[in-house]
């Protein structure tokens, strides 16, 4: 317990990793001594953090990747077991809502103006899409990283879910039931790989400022959404997240050490969001 957190020579997979969340995780690995993997299938954005983490002096790699297909995923697991090692700690991060699969509305009412997007409006691709992107996006990276990840010391998975998944938010069905069935994939994976040495948890952020959510919380001028001030007064912190105060509870899920008998748990990173019930 006494021991400074170190992931000294870990390999450690990210997918979405070019984004905010998952980069500033990717940095966060890097300088505690991991190999990290950054998989995106935007190959730029995580070049970038390939870039930074490098002129700091530690060891990355960027990978084009798409979480939903398996050709492509395995294809890297080849380059990744070449370039840096077997995979040791897996993070899901890939994932997010679309426009697509998002109402315009928050109730349903019979006398909704012209033009609006109602549940009855959203097309089944843009609810398969957004889905997919986190349900399968998880699973799959998952089939193809964790058969290195079998037997290894300290191996774990790390899955993003959301506030969604307790409660679901207005507006974004399919975006919710993704991420419920994210969190009930993180209790189904650790008590699956529970007798080959693979933890597996989660993290439930709560909001923080990102590509996914600018267009939700902010109107075109920069002022807060009415949505945006909707949940900081459902926040008892009363502010955003910001992407680095989610590495304190992955890197306690990811260490060996800290959290070796913790498996199946999903950990609110919140602001208080999830304990509070608005009274
Ligand atoms: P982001 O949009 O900044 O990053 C997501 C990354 O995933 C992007 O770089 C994108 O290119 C990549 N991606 C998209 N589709 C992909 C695919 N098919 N294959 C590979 N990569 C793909 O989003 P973020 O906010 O950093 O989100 C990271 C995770 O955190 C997501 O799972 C998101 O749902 C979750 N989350 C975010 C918040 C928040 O407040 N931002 C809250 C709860 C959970």
């Amino acid at each position: 317990m006494t021991k400074v957190i170190s992931f000294q020579d870990k390999v450690v997979v990210i997918t979405g990793a070019g984004g905010v969340l998952c980069g500033s995780m990717a940095k966060a690995f890097a300088e505690a001594g991991a190999k990290v993997a950054l998989l995106d299938l935007n190959q730029e954005a995580a070049q970038v953090f390939e870039d930074a983490i490098v002129a700091d002096g530690g060891v990355a790699k960027a990978y084009k990747a798409n979480v939903l297909e398996k050709d492509s995923l395995e294809e890297v697991r080849e380059a990744v077991l070449a370039d840096l090692g077997p995979c040791d700690i897996l993070i899901n991060g890939a994932g997010g809502n679309n426009p697509r699969a998002t109402t315009d509305n928050e109730f349903h009412e019979s006398d909704l103006p012209e033009g609006t997007k109602s549940f009855f409006d959203l097309a089944k691709a843009g609810i398969e899409f957004v889905f997919n992107l986190n349900y399968l996006g998880t699973l799959l990276p998952t089939q193809v990283f964790a058969q290195d990840m079998i037997g290894r010391t300290g191996a774990n998975i790390i899955n993003i879910s959301s506030m969604n998944a307790y409660t679901p938010l207005t507006k974004i069905p399919a975006y919710s039931g993704a991420k419920a069935a994210i969190s009930n994939f993180t209790q189904w994976l650790a008590v699956h790989f529970s007798k080959v040495g693979i933890r597996c948890n989660a993290i439930a952020p709560g909001f923080l400022v990102t590509n996914q959510n600018r267009g939700l919380l902010f109107n075109e001028d920069g002022t807060p959404s009415a949505r945006a001030e909707k949940i900081l007064r459902n926040t008892p912190m009363g502010r955003f997240g910001e992407a680095e105060e989610l590495i304190g509870g992955i890197f306690f899920l990811a260490d060996e050490n800290l959290s070796s008998f913790v498996n199946g748990v999903v950990l609110p990173i919140d602001g208080g969001f999830s304990a509070y019930s608005g009274v």
